[in-house]
């Protein structure tokens, strides 16, 4: 094998911001796309839209200075000519470009000033007999400084002079119908005259198919050794002593559904683990997690060990906080309130109390974790809609699980005795198939997948922002027989400010609309005293209209609400409205939500409105979101940094991820060294450097 080419450093800072670090990076930075240059059209059969490769005699070569200096050029073949045209260009070019030379030029058509031309196509000087290529031309995504052809030249050195070894045993291969990965990764980057475009393009190719599924094959590999490392650490083992937990479903005004009593099973065995559990609880809105999870808190109290329970709202936390307190109370529990919104005073006494262990259960916002609060014996921490932490969150309070046994200032989640805590994560956001066998393979998920009895389903209606009218007549009439209605605000451009003076604003426009109902106000900029009395009479019914900003989002719980009007509607992601919409329907009345939005509508807002309208499942809501958004968003992966897949699409590249949870399994099992080898080769290539 030849030796690699020396590299500047100045490109190897270019290189980096596209990801290579190592050389063996290069081989899998692949094309975007091709340009086909392996054959020329005559110029009479290019048409506007057309990208060509044409070839002819420059017979006008001129610098024309309106609108602007350009430099415009005819191309004339034996049929035909078009303009080639140049806005900023070098002395060189315009000698290259010169009467009389003969030229190849690729690019794009279209009609412009002077009838057909190309603007700033790649043109070379040709003979008769220079050949054309033989393959498609890959271009690579690329960075300033770094040009198509410094970046294919380095390629093809490391095409040259690295291994391409197969990670993969051939039976597997040829069970899973794979094509090699050294001709794979050959193939992309120089592919073979018949080839077709568009299976490149469209990335159906068999060698397109291998790379996704080595992809996918590392991260399900990683996952998974994620999972067997933390069936490795050390957790204390909360084994069900049916006591408390007993007495609460006892006391419950209802019985639990069957899908609450199968995932309170599932994790009340993982609690009994030596190990720490990570699991994630699913259920739609409304479907009763709260009960699963003070369960949860209950094994963990039972046995001597304390609950942090963390939501991402002071609303929801409060919430929780007191629906907690009344349903522990006759077992002799007493949460603690812990939030940063609370007095100096009162915050140190709250954490004095969960240091010295004096209470069991400690309820609250992030504060619990951020602010100087250590836990005498934490046993079990629990994290509600866990999706508003984000995936930045979700890893560091991961990794909070992992600190050593000592205690660190600061840090409320730490380990106690060499143990660390169990983890509950909730969500009403339902993952969508595909990703939670990706994104989220290395946890455990329990899902509610039924809604407790007697719940209505919620009807949905659209109205245009010129019915407003209609449909302030609606709120008023189910205020004055007796129901509550929610209004909730607009998104402002995300801007908080601006969201709250609406809010302030559609109160008083409310207030003044409906002198005969009483009116009240929830946004986020409540002092936490002022939010827990409006949410209060709101629950007791002296509110009969709630104006809220989107912070009743999750988790607020009042049955007797049956309207929910969601003003522009079009603003709001569909996993929100979901979520808007689901804090109504929880009685026996008739509930209805209605969308108002403003003409016009963008097509997002228009697919949607309609995927909202259509469907109450939160599953195939969630899985629509995916589609149009795409699972980066959908993750808030593009502000975590997380490694994002690069080649598959788990939307469109369901069947390999199928085919690589399978495969991961195999290799884990009959070939362990295989199964190391290639996440080396896509998760762990630290040893060949560049530099080196
Ligand atoms: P979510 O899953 O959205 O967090 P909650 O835990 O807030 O749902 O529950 C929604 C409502 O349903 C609450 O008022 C709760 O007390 C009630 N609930 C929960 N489980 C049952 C059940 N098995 N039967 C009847 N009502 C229930
Ligand atoms: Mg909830």
């Amino acid at each position: 094998m030849k030796p690699p080419a020396k590299i500047s450093p100045a490109t190897l800072s270019r290189l980096a911001k596209l990801g290579i670090h190592h050389r063996s990076d290069l081989l899998l930075h692949l094309p975007l796309r091709y340009e086909d240059e392996t054959h020329l059209a005559p110029i009479a059969a290019v048409q506007p839209g057309m990208n060509a490769q044409v070839q002819g005699v420059i017979t006008h070569s001129e610098v024309a200075f309106r609108p602007r200096r350009t430099l415009v050029c005819r191309l004339q073949d034996n049929g035909g000519e078009l303009y080639l045209r140049f806005l900023n260009f070098y002395p060189s070019q315009q000698k290259q470009l010169a009467e009389g030379k003969q030229i190849r030029a690729v690019g794009e058509a279209r009609m412009g000033y002077y009838g057909l031309e190309m603007v700033h196509p790649k043109c070379r000087a040709v003979d008769d007999d220079t050949p054309l290529q033989q393959s498609l031309t890959p271009v690579y995504p690329t960075t300033a400084g770094l040009s198509q052809a410094a970046l294919r030249k380095l390629i093809a050195n490391a095409l040259d002079t690295l291994p391409l070894a197969e990670t993969l045993p051939d039976a597997l291969l040829q069970k899973m119908k794979l094509a090699g990965f050294s001709d794979s990764v050959r193939l992309l980057h120089n592919p073979p005259p018949d080839v077709s475009a568009a299976s490149l393009e469209q990335r159906s190719h068999a060698a397109w198919r291998r790379i996704k599924f080595d992809e996918l094959l590392a991260q399900q590999l990683s996952m998974r050794a994620h999972h067997r490392e933390r069936g490795k650490r050390v957790a204390p083992g909360l084994a069900p002593q049916h006591r408390l937990t007993a007495q609460l479903i006892k006391d419950l005004p209802f019985a639990l559904t069957s899908a609450q009593q199968k995932v309170y099973a599932e994790i009340g065995r993982d609690l009994a683990l030596p190990h720490p559990m990570q699991r994630l609880l699913l259920g739609d809105v409304g479907s009763g997690k709260t009960v699963v999870a003070a369960l949860a808190a209950l094994q963990a109290i039972e046995n001597g060990y304390q609950v942090a329970f963390m939501a991402p709202t002071e609303i929801l936390a409060e919430q929780h906080y007191l629906k907690l307190r009344d349903w522990l109370a006759p077992l002799g529990i007493a949460p603690v309130w812990l939030s940063g919104s609370l007095k100096k005073k009162e915050k140190q006494l709250a954490a004095e109390r969960i240091a010295s262990g004096e209470t069991l259960l400690a309820i609250g916002t992030h504060a619990l974790f951020q602010e100087q609060v250590s836990f005498h014996r934490l046993g079990l921490a629990i994290v509600d809609e866990q999706h508003k932490f984000g995936v930045q969150q979700r890893l560091a309070l991961r990794a909070k699980g992992t600190q050593p046994a000592t205690r660190q200032a600061g840090c409320g989640i730490d380990s106690n005795k060499g143990t660390e805590p169990h983890q509950l994560m909730m969500s009403a956001t339902p993952i969508p198939r595909t990703l939670a066998m990706s994104y989220y393979a290395d946890l455990d998920v329990s899902v509610i997948d039924e809604l407790p009895p007697g719940r209505t389903p919620v009807v949905t209606k659209l109205a245009s922002d010129a019915r407003r009218d209609e449909v302030f007549a609606r709120v008023r009439a189910a205020c004055l027989e007796g129901r509550q209605a929610y209004w909730v605000c607009p998104l402002i451009d995300e801007s908080e400010a601006l969201q709250l003076q609406t809010a302030i604003e559609t109160h008083e426009t409310l207030r003044a609309a409906f002198p005969e109902l009483k009116v009240g106000l929830a946004h986020g900029k409540l002092d936490s005293a002022e939010k827990a009395r409006v949410m209060a009479a709101f629950k007791a019914g002296e509110l009969q209209l709630l104006v809220a900003t989107t912070v009743i989002e999750v988790g607020v719980d009042v049955p007797n609400a049956s309207l929910m009007v969601i003003d522009h509607a079009e603003r709001m992601g569909l996993a929100q409205l979901h979520q808007l919409r689901g804090r109504v329907g929880r009685g026996v009345a008739q509930s209805l939500c209605i969308l108002l939005y403003q003409q016009p509508l963008s097509e997002l807002a228009r697919a949607r409105l309609k995927i909202i309208f259509e469907s109450s499942d939160g599953f195939v809501i969630a899985q629509q979101d995916l589609q149009l958004r795409g699972p980066g968003e959908l993750l808030g992966a593009r502000q975590s940094g997380v490694a994002m897949l690069r080649f598959a699409d788990i939307n469109a590249d369901e069947d390999l991820l199928n085919q690589a949870r399978q495969a991961a399994d195999e290799l884990l099992r009959d070939f362990p060294d295989a199964a190391q080898g290639h996440l080396q080769r896509w998760m762990a290539n630290r040893h060949d450097y560049l530099h080196a």
